[in-house]
């Protein structure tokens, strides 16, 4: 079956304005027949790290919102904090990353809300049929809205070869404990030479997983719940990345999938095809793009809408093969889109209908 991708290209003569482009994307969505008058939508986007450049203009959420105010919900802004140690590990930085990258009340109207709690503890199990996994760690604050619109940053990924709708979804929408299983397949381990004995992961363990002998040791109890892991002051507990690009992918598709079941598929996508560097907007830093501003899509099918922006770099980009495989040549970018096509979370063969 073919899906529906609406695409508003960024080059026009007329100057029209792209906050006006990315209204109509979602009002051709039918945003009134997903979510009922007075309930509360979260819209999913990305902060960037504090020193990164290339994350989605925050000016772009607006239309979402008035969209959303308009058909009577009550939206909120949302992310969740970070597996590794950085500016959004918890909460409370989180938000100051948030305020100073334009994600704030003042400039968009709508309350922003970490979706997993101060460290990334509250997280909500849902069960899926997956071929590699039977459950899926997901942040409660998303599991707990009445829909959400999906706003994503289409660029380049080191583990994914791509990151889209389908990544945002996925790891972001996933707890901590959720985002370690999908990166690895061990418990995480101590840096001695760092740890300075405090005690602080010890007491947040609540599965007597860590001795302190001289050092903090992580034993076998641990169930890789990876709270440690932001309570460290020193960013002693490290996280082996140890999971292959194919079943990073894999599980990605299947925590989609288990984002889509959780939220009964209320779920609208944009995706947002600017700045489209190499790498993610996790790195406090970026490169140049790797091809110009192409503009805006929507659907309601992440795959399809993943599919289709991934062509339009690559026609941008006049290439007939993969244009991350350029970049990581070890990644096989289509895992992701295939297998959540096969969990029947959408389909890879899409209409494009350009908006005029
Ligand atoms: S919290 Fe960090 S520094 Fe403190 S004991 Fe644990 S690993 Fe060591
Ligand atoms: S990951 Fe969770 S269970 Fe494992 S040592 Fe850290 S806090 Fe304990």
């Amino acid at each position: 079956m073919q899906s529906k991708v609406y695409f508003s290209p960024l080059a026009n003569k007329k100057f029209n304005s792209p906050l006006l482009k990315i209204k109509k994307l979602l009002n051709k969505l039918e945003p009134e027949k997903y979510f009922q008058k007075k309930s509360i939508i979260a819209i999913k986007t990305h902060f960037g790290e504090l020193g990164n450049t290339a994350f989605i203009n925050p000016v772009y959420i607006r239309p979402v919102s008035e969209v959303l105010q308009q058909i009577g919900t009550n939206p909120y802004l949302t992310d969740t904090n970070t597996l590794y140690v950085g500016m959004r590990t918890n909460s409370v930085d989180h938000l100051k990353n948030a305020f100073f990258n334009g994600f704030n009340f003042s400039t968009l109207q709508i309350p922003v809300i970490i979706a997993d709690g101060l460290r990334g503890e509250n997280s909500v199990s849902v069960e899926i049929d997956g071929m590699l996994l039977k459950s899926v760690k997901l942040a409660s604050d998303i599991v707990n809205a009445d829909g959400m619109v999906v706003v994503s940053h289409f660029k380049g990924h080191e583990v994914s070869g791509f990151g889209g709708a389908i990544k945002n979804l996925s790891m972001g929408c996933a707890s901590r404990e959720g985002k370690l299983e999908m990166h690895s397949v061990s418990i995480p381990s101590v840096h001695s030479d760092r740890c300075t004995s405090c005690g602080r992961c010890l007491s947040a363990c609540a599965h007597n997983a860590i001795t302190i002998k001289p050092k903090a040791v992580i034993n076998n109890n641990c169930t890789g719940c990876a709270r440690c892991i932001a309570v460290c002051p020193e960013g002693a507990i490290g996280i082996n990345w140890d999971e292959s690009s194919e079943n990073t992918q894999l599980k990605m598709a299947e925590y989609a999938y288990g984002v889509h079941k959780a939220l009964k598929g209320k779920i609208l996508y944009l995706n947002i095809l600017t700045n489209i560097t190499p790498a993610c907007d996790c790195y406090p830093g970026n490169d140049e793009p790797i091809t110009g501003d192409i503009g805006f899509l929507s659907s309601t099918d992440p795959v399809a809408l993943d599919m289709a922006s991934f062509e339009l770099v690559k026609q941008a980009m006049k290439l007939k093969s993969d244009p991350f495989k350029e970049i990581y040549s070890y990644v096989d970018s289509l895992i992701q889109l295939k297998h959540a096509e096969k969990l029947g979370l959408g389909s890879t063969n899409y209409e494009l209908i350009t908006l005029k």
